[in-house]
């Protein structure tokens, strides 16, 4: 159940919030009928400019709590920097990241993978009368995912903010349905395979991505991303037979292996559906190339975040 303002009577001098109950909950529609709630907050936490009050379930805990919701203005950092990064999303790495400064990073989606068997696996194993051990399992699995979304997309923009970067490319995929949901089928997303995760899970962490960048005064730009993955993002050679092998791109011209996802997320930062007015040079045959080939990997450890790898991790698409 959700208060809006019009329902909430909020005492800030003695920590009292006073709802009103809704028409059907009470003995006459126009009777005067309140929840009256007091509240106690941490030191130097005070409640302020409340917007909505809403009843949650904390299944954990097993009991109703109410959540008090309030805007907060935050200062955004004036200047972020000017460079660009660009993100290619996908299943076998969840994320890869170009920077300007010819660095990259890759996050593999291991994790979510493992998660992506394990779960339905034991959820299937529960008959009619384990719906509560179903449900649990339900929740847990979609915790892990947030927890997994939140830390990349934390990791994602702390590099940002290290690398100067201003504006961050995502890859808009092309045939995700934005309505797709939990149990929805998504069909036609070409290359990033339909069997783990669905559009949906990319569409969430591009918000939770938009919001923390956000923070940092960093925007978030869906650029399209057709043709990212068969173009050569050194000499721009596209071949729509271009060999993605192991997780490599080869280029004929350039004479060149790179990590394909890296290949991908630079011409999501240059951004191949602009012509060259606001994109920056693309194509020129003095660029290194190395860093294409090496990017840092980072591995999710469920206590501490992502951390470096040193190994690369071979992944067959
Ligand atoms: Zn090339």
């Amino acid at each position: 159940m959700t208060w809006k303002q019009n329902g909430i009577r909020h005492d800030t001098k003695n920590n009292r919030v006073r709802l009103s109950k809704g028409a059907n909950h009470k003995e006459h529609p126009k009777a005067w009928e309140y929840i009256l709630v007091e509240y106690e907050t941490r030191p130097g936490v005070s409640v302020e400019n409340l917007q909505q009050v809403r009843t949650v379930y904390d299944k954990a805990k097993g009991r109703w709590e109410l959540h008090l919701v309030c805007t907060d203005e935050m200062k955004t950092p004036t200047t972020p920097g000017n460079e660009t990064a660009g993100v290619d999303l996908g299943i076998c790495n969840f994320a890869a990241v170009a920077y300007s400064t010819e660095q990259a990073d890759l996050y593999p989606g291991n994790r979510l993978k493992q998660d992506g068997y394990y779960f339905p696996k034991e959820i299937a194993k529960c008959d009619d009368s384990d719906g509560e051990r179903a449900t649990r399992l339900h929740a847990k699995w979609s915790e892990r995912r947030t927890h997994f979304f939140h830390s990349l997309a934390k990791h994602i923009v702390e590099r940002c903010v290290e690398q100067e970067v201003g504006r961050i490319n995502v890859g808009k995929l092309a045939g995700v349905r934005e309505d797709d949901n939990d149990n929805g089928e998504s069909k036609n997303w070409g290359r990033h395979g339909n069997l783990d995760l669905h559009g949906w899970a990319f569409n969430r962490f591009s918000n939770i991505l938009e919001y923390k960048a956000k923070v940092e005064g960093i925007r978030v730009v869906e650029v399209p991303e057709r043709d990212t993955s068969k173009t050569c993002c050194v000499c721009g050679r596209e071949d729509d037979s271009q060999r993605v092998e192991r997780g490599l791109y080869v280029c004929e011209e350039c004479d060149a292996a790179f990590n394909a996802d890296v290949n991908g997320a630079e011409n999501i930062r240059l951004d191949l559906s602009k012509s060259n007015s606001e994109s920056e040079p693309s194509l020129g045959g003095d660029r290194s190339t190395g860093w294409l080939a090496q990017p840092g990997v980072y591995l999710h450890e469920l206590s501490c975040g992502f951390q470096p790898q040193d190994q690369v991790v071979d992944c067959k698409p």
